[in-house]
């Protein structure tokens, strides 16, 4: 009989492929059509509640009960223009997905009829019971009802033939039980704190946004093979898997030419991530075969996540329809690159300037330079927590891994704004500067934007890279909610430019000139955060090296990582920026440590049912075969050729024997370590048994299963095989 992996591979090779279903018109013809977003408000809406919702979109003024009725009396009507029959508040729980439960309009009225209804109630609060999300232990049974709260600065769309609201998601008692919330309240606090620094350049601007551009990276696989592989369906990830001997060393598919099939899901996603107003613009093959990328235009920081995060459930069922499984996990197979989401970063003010791009004039260039300084030191002074916010146990598959940026965290800024700074710190000293002196450094500042020019210096070592007019925050885990690594590099932003104001004030208060308190702060930033800066190979061990010489920490692992979340450092950055409270910001760091330890216990557990249901049986029925073969040779052979042939057979016979014992103690080992862990009475110290103790186990399990997958018959191995899962028509 064959196995069910022939049987799956021959589904493969029979497959139709499957056309895109995109309409042929131009994209400007229909995008953001399933968005409640400024064309349809106008439509819908009276003026006077067109302006109340733009106004609370800009200023984040209330609406009122009133307004709110006619709100939503008309985000109705337009949705069932479009046939949409149900609502949902959509929000983001500290599950990492997103979470919905649907409502339909109508209400039943007397005489067995119904009519649609929608009230602002509806729309701006919702009371689900969400005892089953996770808390942290906020929310006693006793209160178990949250709240999400209608976040207007994020439009409804339609998706999925549903009305969907972005919604914060709270605990009955106000505590923040999402990603949405404090992403918000950094946003605001950023905002404030950057707007008061822009105020020493220039008057006009009264607001600052974050904007953040992500590049998705993700794998595709044939669904048939995907629904045969437990692994990957339970955990994301192939527990197992002989390496292909043909893996990407000759580096041929990253930007080759895109294989038809995925082409067609990539252009019906991208089609519904149009209809969807979200940006997707470029998309490209990546350096592991089977590996993809996308990347839309950057946008307001959180509309950006918003988007991300339906752009994820957005890929995931498109995929199905083409019948292709798409893979967010960020280490699906071990031995070639992993997944990551590059956050690409930066400031723009309502003047419409980028505030990490060098402007014309010297002022301009001065203000780049301290939002350029205020950042790098942001990060050299909350490096663990940076690392922290990225920190899971899919993540630590590739921090680290020698394809991805290293769990330590540094700051590439490329070679000609490394000299900007470093003279810049020679030229500035604490004394009254001379007119000269001023001069130079003036023109020294002035020459940065040609600088920038032809600064084509890219470094894709490094977790944290200044790339000419953002930052690439590339540690992001692919699978990752990116709202809360954003959330912390915005907390720490507005922190350090509070303090750099503070400190600036302080020295013009002593009749220092601006300009020069302003240099004269920047120097000492400079200095303080040069540790920080590394331009070379992050994946090398001279680095590992180095940055502890430096005193830089290397945390690879999640649970210790997870640490720099509640050191007294964070609970004050948090908590004084308006972000987090103690309790909510613990509560995070618990609910992060108990997320590893399941995804850890839900592997081991995965890894002991496959080998005991899957490898040990397959193993053992080829190995009966080549018993019966050696018995069949006895029969018909001298002694002296069953000695001389029956050797290769026996060897292959006992192999299989010592790999399975193996595997099958080992196994019985790690599933006592998994109860001892579980007895555990913390949840520190249960994932800290889970990454030291159980985890222990996989690789020497792995590998012996990896080296039955080398000897056992082709045709009887159950398992989809990595030149069968990392190749795609
Ligand atoms: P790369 O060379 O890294 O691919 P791109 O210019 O293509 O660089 O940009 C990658 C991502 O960075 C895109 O999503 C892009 O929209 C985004 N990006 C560009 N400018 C900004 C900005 N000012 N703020 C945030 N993201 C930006
Ligand atoms: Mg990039």
């Amino acid at each position: 009989m064959s196995s069910r992996r022939i049987l799956a591979m021959q589904q493969v090779i029979n497959r139709e492929p499957l056309e895109s279903d995109r309409p042929a018109e131009k994209v400007s013809n229909y995008y953001g059509s399933d968005v409640f977003g400024k064309d349809a408000m106008r439509e819908f809406l009276s003026e006077e509640a067109y302006e109340s919702l733009q106004n609370s979109i800009s200023h984040g003024t209330t609406i009122e009960r009133k307004m709110a009725d006619q709100i939503a009396a008309c985000m109705k009507a337009w949705a069932q223009s479009k046939g949409v029959t149900h609502y949902t508040h959509w929000f983001q729980p500290l599950t990492g997905t997103t979470a919905e439960k649907h409502d339909g309009f109508f209400e039943p009225i007397e005489g067995g009829r119904a009519i649609e209804r929608f009230s602002g109630n509806q729309l701006i609060q919702q009371e689900p019971d969400a005892s089953s999300f996770p808390s942290g232990g906020i929310r006693n049974t006793f209160e178990a009802r949250g709240y999400t709260a209608w976040d207007p600065t994020s439009p409804a769309f339609i998706w999925g033939g549903t009305l969907c609201i972005p919604t914060i998601f709270v605990s009955y008692t106000g505590e923040a039980l999402d990603y949405k919330t404090p992403l918000l309240k950094s946003l605001h606090a950023l905002d404030k704190a950057a707007t008061d620094v822009c105020q020493y350049f220039d008057k006009n601007v009264t607001k600052v946004i974050a904007t953040l551009g992500w590049e998705q990276e993700y794998f595709l696989i044939d669904s048939a093979l995907y629904n045969i592989r437990y692994d990957l369906q339970q955990t994301g990830r192939t527990l197992f898997g002989h390496a292909s001997a043909k893996g990407q060393q000759l580096e041929d598919h990253y930007w080759g030419s895109i294989p038809e099939r995925v082409v067609a899901f990539m252009r019906d996603f991208e089609y519904e991530c149009h209809l969807l107003g979200i940006p997707v613009r470029t998309r490209h093959n990546e350096v592991a075969p089977a590996q993809f990328e996308c990347a839309p235009v950057y946008e307001e920081a959180n509309l950006a996540v918003d988007h991300n995060q339906l752009l994820m459930d957005v890929m995931e069922k498109v995929a199905i329809r083409h019948k292709m499984r798409v893979l967010l996990h960020e280490k699906p197979f071990a031995g070639v690159n992993g997944s990551g989401k590059h956050n690409n970063w930066s400031l723009g003010t309502n003047t419409g300037k980028n505030l990490l791009s060098p402007g014309k004039t010297p002022k301009t260039n001065m203000q780049f330079l301290t939002f350029f300084v205020n950042t790098v030191k942001a990060v050299y002074e909350h490096a663990d927590l940076l690392r922290a916010s990225i920190a899971s146990a899919n993540n630590d598959h590739r921090l680290g891994a020698n394809e991805a940026p290293p769990a330590i965290m540094s700051v590439f800024l490329g070679a000609q704004l490394s000299n900007v700074l470093d003279e810049l710190e020679k030229a500035v000293h604490s004394g009254k500067m001379s007119p000269e002196e001023k001069t130079a450094l003036k023109m020294s500042i002035g020459r940065i934007p040609d600088i920038l020019m032809d600064n084509t210096d890219r470094n894709r070592t490094s977790p944290f890279a200044f790339t000419g007019n953002k930052f690439e925050f590339r540690a992001v885990g692919s699978s990752a909610n990116c709202g809360w690594p954003m959330t912390v590099l915005n907390a720490i932003v507005a922190e350090q430019l509070i303090e750099f104001k503070k400190e600036v004030d302080a020295l013009m208060e002593k009749n220092v000139e601006k300009d020069e308190a302003i240099f004269q702060i920047l120097k000492k930033y400079i200095t303080q955060s040069k540790k920080i800066r590394f331009e070379g190979n992050g994946y090398g061990d001279e680095w590992k090296a180095e940055a502890k010489k430096r005193g830089l920490s290397n945390i690879p692992t999640t649970p210790p990582a997870l640490e720099a979340m509640i050191d007294k450092k964070s609970l004050h950055l948090f908590e004084s920026m308006g972000i987090l409270n103690h309790r909510e910001l613990e509560a995070r760091y618990e609910i992060s440590l108990e997320t590893y330890t399941k995804k850890i216990q839900i592997e081991s557990r995965i890894i002991a049912e496959m080998v005991n249901n899957q490898i040990i049986p397959a193993a053992l029925n080829y190995q009966k075969g080549l018993i019966e073969s050696v018995k069949g040779m006895k029969d018909i052979m001298s002694a002296a050729e069953f000695k001389k042939y029956s050797e290769s057979q026996m060897d292959l016979i006992k192999e299989i024997s010592d790999r399975v014992t193996l595997i099958k103690n080992e196994a019985v080992l790690m599933t006592e370590e998994r109860k001892k862990a579980n007895n555990l009475d913390s949840a520190k110290k249960q994932a800290n048994a889970y990454n030291e103790k159980v985890k222990a186990y996989f690789d020497s399990i792995r590998y012996n299963v990896d080296k039955l997958e080398a000897i056992v018959d082709d045709a009887q191995w159950p398992l989809p095989k990595y030149r069968e899962m990392l190749y795609l028509r």
